[in-house]
């Protein structure tokens, strides 16, 4: 009997965060509703208003989003991005805008990996690409 075959091992998504310096997280607009902001405030251990005031502001025509920091790729990036280790600092308490992007596809994936491609270099950084839509 034949042996069974291997699970594939493509991986279901198509971009790898881990390879990415978080081209995402530099939006300037990163959408915080009413229950993200709960349960970010929940996660430090302050009332809502504490959080409101520290973390986020009103802008572009949007009730809450996040407060940006300083970044030497992107020129600003979502405060809660560390920007040494390259990631959310608060994975499990993130907002519903950061859990539902980008689907099974990134574009800046994509296209980081084309210019990587081009430069021969795996660690280049990309801060010139701007998405489509
Ligand atoms: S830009 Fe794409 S690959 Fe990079 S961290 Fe965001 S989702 Fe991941
Ligand atoms: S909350 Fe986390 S995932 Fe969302 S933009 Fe900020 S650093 Fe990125």
């Amino acid at each position: 009997m034949p042996a069974k075959k291997p699970a594939s091992k493509k991986p279901r998504n198509q971009y790898d965060c881990l390879k990415c310096p978080g081209y995402c997280c530099s939006y300037p607009v990163i959408e915080v509703k009413d229950r993200d902001a709960q349960r970010i405030a929940k996660h430090f251990g302050l009332t809502l208003a504490q959080a409101e005031k520290k973390y986020f502001k009103a802008a572009h025509g949007y009730k809450r989003i996040m407060r940006r920091q300083t970044d030497e790729h992107f020129g600003k990036i979502c405060q809660f991005f560390d920007t040494a280790l390259r990631r959310c600092t608060i994975y499990p308490a993130r907002p519903s805008t950061c859990r539902s992007f980008p689907g099974t596809r990134c574009g800046y994936y994509d296209f980081l990996k084309f210019e990587r491609a081009g430069q021969e270099d795996e660690d280049y950084i990309s801060t010139t690409w701007h998405h489509g839509n």
